[in-house]
């Protein structure tokens, strides 16, 4: 993503709802996003074919983007149909510790469920990537 793109997403950014999940019979209306999650992707499909990167952009609200700052919360986001899931670590059988999972394939899209793609996104920022925190470091 160059730098007009960035700038041609924050220019949406106003008339952006956050696509994440916040349950059942909630509008989206309700929660204007106030960022994006930029997550940058690149995998290897088998030994022969590298899949060439993309970026994956999801707008955000202000309050899931608190939550994906604070460790309270991990996010499974399925990046095939978009849908996501929250987990409260807390009550998890699992010991979660990152911010997003990103799945490749869920129940709702798919039975076939293909894998996490790991991200350890400690090694690269030291959170999650947002958009506004991309351009400041640009500004900066
Ligand atoms: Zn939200
Ligand atoms: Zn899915």
């Amino acid at each position: 993503m160059n730098e007009i793109d960035r700038l041609q997403l924050l220019a949406e950014l106003t008339r952006e709802f956050c696509e994440l999940n916040h349950g059942p019979n909630v509008r989206r209306e309700d929660f204007p996003a106030t960022d994006y999650i930029v997550m940058p992707f690149g995998y290897a499909e088998n030994e022969m074919t590298e899949v060439a990167a993309r970026e994956m952009v999801v707008p955000v609200c202000y309050d899931c983007a608190t939550a994906l700052l604070g460790n309270e919360w991990t996010l499974l986001y399925c990046f095939e149909c978009c849908s996501s899931q929250w987990i409260c670590r807390r009550f998890a059988k699992n010991s979660y510790q990152h911010h997003i999972l990103w799945l490749r394939g869920c129940p709702h899209c798919t039975h076939e469920f293909g894998g996490l793609y790991f991200n350890d996104f400690k090694a690269v920022t030291d959170g999650v990537g947002f958009l506004r925190e991309h351009m400041g470091i640009m500004a900066a």
